[in-house]
């Protein structure tokens, strides 16, 4: 008779088989943890594994974008380009996979849907779609940041004959536009980076925009084997300057930080400002120290930034369009490659829909302001129910059965962005208070799995057995989170990191700002003795 199995032998589950699983499973084998990991996915990697899209690359470089945990593999493993590509990145996954021979601890395919907390065991039992039962002393939730798709719901999608896909969920077999009229919904990141491939493949390409972005040029190319090897001759104080820089960056956070844009005269910023855009990528926003916290600072930087989308967009009417009129930052940067130069095509066609949202889909497209725009494909690059959404697909359950989803009813509460009152022995990797996507994320990860893996090979050794925040510990957090928000501009806009790119998700400031002095506090809060947190 089939029925559900089960398994007690386990000391930690983690969830999720992206960047943050694998390396939490390494580690808690490397103090003696019996762990499982579950990916719904039928393969590792996360968010390299489900974004296919074309187009789809990291925007930190590469030698910043690894693992830094280890010397061998960090000397071993050969990036080709200053800003790797999908697959690249995917393969260097699976490679980390195999060298450290995770593969038999994963269980692929198998989404887990709860996850529930006994009192009377200290325990968590956890159950799968695939009908396994496993109880663990510990769960780690390395669910992703960015990993629960934002797919709008709109009117008639039921009707559209053409086919639909989302940027977070592309097929691995990918997808032929070739002599078809494409609409790509949502010029965020994603949007940002697959308009240009797909305008160069399709017969035409409309892009409806809500919010225009603002994009740095990437110039991305092949990485130069003098500087690889400068870095990997230095490749350990890299990664210890890496986790002291607000972007957790190492080699390329670049000086200037101490600059004020206000304290330069216009053309001497203006200087500043195009050597940053002639170097490219996400660095631009670090030209100066004031930029997201004075208004009249940002002001400069992002009529730069129009002034060159002015430059390069031959149209005026288009240009303007393309011109964000907020806080340049507020919404994360993107990083492109020749995305404005796109709506110069005869073939790609720019729709605002701002004020207009799109009404409905139809059988033959997207209908706005009682037009319908025919196309044979619909993309939707419209991102995710960031840091919260995966977590909340879980029926995750704490003492007394709350559920976390009522306990973050009006948005998450935490401490350090690591524990939740009320949730035992449960972590969350980058979790909401941490800086997680406000830094570069491999750095942020790598952090957190290293303070987990120290507390829990401390409870072991000590006999401790429940771990979970004060109640007053995680309230000052939340309220600290709020006030190092508070200022900056990053209020200024209707941003992902507020939870406002999803209908009726709480308005809440989610990631913090502020990655060198949160890692000294968490690392001050382990020298004392996990200071903020109940050990039973
Ligand atoms: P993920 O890679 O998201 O992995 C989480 C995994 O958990 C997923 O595989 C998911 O399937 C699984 N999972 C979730 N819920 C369940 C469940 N209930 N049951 C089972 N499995 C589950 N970061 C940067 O620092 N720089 C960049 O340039 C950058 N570019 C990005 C570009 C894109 C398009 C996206 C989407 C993200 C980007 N990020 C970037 C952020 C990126 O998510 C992180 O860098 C990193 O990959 C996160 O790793 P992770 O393991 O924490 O999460």
């Amino acid at each position: 008779m089939s029925g559900p199995q089960t398994n007690d032998d386990i000391d930690l589950v983690i969830v999720g088989a992206g960047l943050a699983g694998l390396y939490m499973l390494h580690s808690a084998r490397g103090i003696g943890l019996n762990a499982r990991v579950f990916e719904s996915g039928s393969g590792v990697g996360g968010t390299w594994f489900w974004n296919r899209y074309p187009g789809a690359r990291c925007d930190v470089p590469s030698l910043e974008y690894s693992f830094g945990f280890d010397e061998a593999l960090q000397q071993e493993w050969e990036w080709t380009e200053r800003y790797p590509t999908q697959p690249e990145i995917l393969r260097y996954i699976d490679h980390v996979a195999d060298r450290f021979a995770l593969r038999d601890g994963i269980t692929l395919d198998t989404r887990v849907l709860s996850s529930h907390y006994d009192e009377p065991t200290s325990r968590w039992t956890v159950t799968t779609e695939t009908g396994e039962v496993v109880t663990a002393r510990f769960v780690v939730m390395a669910t992703g940041c960015l990993s629960a798709a934002n797919v709008p719901k709109i009117e008639g999608s039921d009707d559209f004959a053409g086919e639909i896909h989302h940027t977070g969920h592309w097929p691995h077999e990918g997808v032929d536009f070739s002599s078809k009229r494409v609409a790509v919904v949502g010029t965020g990141s994603s949007g940002v980076q697959s308009i240009p491939v797909i305008a160069d493949e399709a017969d035409h390409v409309t892009v409806f925009q809500r919010t225009p972005a603002y994009a740095v040029p990437a110039y991305n190319q092949p990485l130069d084997p003098a500087e690889v090897e400068q870095v990997k001759a230095d490749y350990v104080n890299w990664r210890t300057v890496a986790r002291r820089t607000a972007t957790g960056f190492g080699g390329h956070a670049r000086s200037g930080e101490m600059q004020a844009a206000l304290d330069l005269d216009p053309d001497a910023r203006a200087a500043v400002y195009q050597e940053r855009w002639e170097y490219g990528g996400l660095t631009f926003l670090g030209a100066f120290n004031d930029l997201l916290f004075s208004q009249e600072a940002n002001d400069t930087a992002a009529e730069f930034v129009r002034g060159k989308i002015a430059d390069v967009v031959d149209d005026p009417t288009v240009a303007a369009r393309l011109s964000p009129d907020t806080v340049i930052g507020c919404k994360r940067m993107c990083v492109d490659s020749g995305y404005y130069e796109t709506f110069n095509r005869s073939d790609v066609a720019l729709v605002d829909v701002s004020a207009t949202p799109i009404e409905r889909l139809t059988e033959t497209g997207v209908q706005v302001d009682g037009v319908v725009h025919d196309v044979d494909a619909i993309v939707f690059a419209t991102g995710f129910d960031a840091m919260t959404g995966a977590l909340n697909r879980i029926d995750i359950r704490g003492r007394g059965g709350v559920p976390l989803t009522e306990k973050w009813a009006a948005g998450p509460l935490t401490y350090l962005g690591l524990q939740v009152n009320g949730f035992p022995n449960l972590f969350t990797i980058t979790g909401p208070g941490s800086p997680s996507v406000l830094a570069n994320m491999i750095v942020a990860i790598e952090q957190h799995v290293e303070w987990i893996t120290d507390l829990l090979e401390r409870m072991v050794a000590d006999g401790v057995t429940e771990v979970e925040p004060e109640p007053q510990a995680e309230s000052d957090w939340v309220d600290y989170v709020n006030l190092v928000a508070s200022i900056t501009l990053f209020h200024g806009c209707s941003s992902w990191y507020l939870g406002a790119n999803v209908p009726g998700k709480p308005r809440v400031f989610m990631p913090l700002p502020a990655f060198p002095e949160y890692k000294q506090k968490c690392d001050e809060v382990a020298a004392a003795g996990y200071e903020g947190f109940i050990l039973t």
